[in-house]
């Protein structure tokens, strides 16, 4: 029985972090799939994320998943209990998909639903809508305390790419400086 929720956390738990730091935050660094589905602005994102058939954004939904379901296909062989808890987990993460883009449709949470959800740390449709509208905050997809190590890894990231980039045109200005000498000489 206890394993039963063990599996549900980790599923959602585990699942999530995974998710998010193996698919979602290196997709904002060096991918462009998933910007240009789930973050078209042009269209509806409950059309995108809920009712599409459009193959590049059904990838970038399995992709996001793929995590859940391996660590789910690992739990649920180890007793009954855990597969009735790792079949949980992803329906619950499903739902929470669904709900999540809700906004679009007029879906504002009630107060309680906010403090209860303010409380377990869950992601809000309002906060996942703060992440279509700027794709620089609000990660995480089920639980909010993934927010803050998300953003610290983009800027880290970034702030790499960018001093590798200004290196690299450091280099190529002196090798193209050498050149000029040699050609002066010669
Ligand atoms: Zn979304
Ligand atoms: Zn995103």
């Amino acid at each position: 029985m206890l394993m039963f929720f063990v599996a549900l956390f980790i599923v959602l738990v585990v699942g999530d972090a995974a998710s998010t730091f193996l698919y979602h935050v290196p997709q904002h660094i060096w991918g462009k799939l998933h910007l240009r589905t789930h973050h078209d602005r042009s269209r509806s994102y409950w059309d995108h994320a809920v009712i599409s058939k459009d193959p590049e954004i059904l990838l970038d939904g399995v992709l996001g998943a793929l995590p859940y379901l391996v660590i789910a296909g690992l739990l649920a062989p180890l007793s009954g209990w855990s597969a009735a808890g790792a079949v949980l987990g992803l329906l619950l993460g499903q739902l929470h998909v669904w709900w999540r883009h809700t906004t679009d449709l007029g879906w504002r949470s009630p107060a309680w639903v906010v403090s209860l959800a303010r409380l377990a740390c869950v992601v809000l449709p309002e906060d996942h809508d703060g992440h279509h509208r700027n794709p620089d905050i609000e990660f995480g997809d089920v639980f909010r305390f993934y927010d803050a190590p998300a953003r610290a890894f983009l800027n880290y990231a970034r702030s790499w790419q960018r001093r590798r980039r200004t290196a690299m045109r450091r280099l190529q200005r002196i090798k193209a400086l050498r050149v000029m000498r040699n050609a002066q000489r010669a």
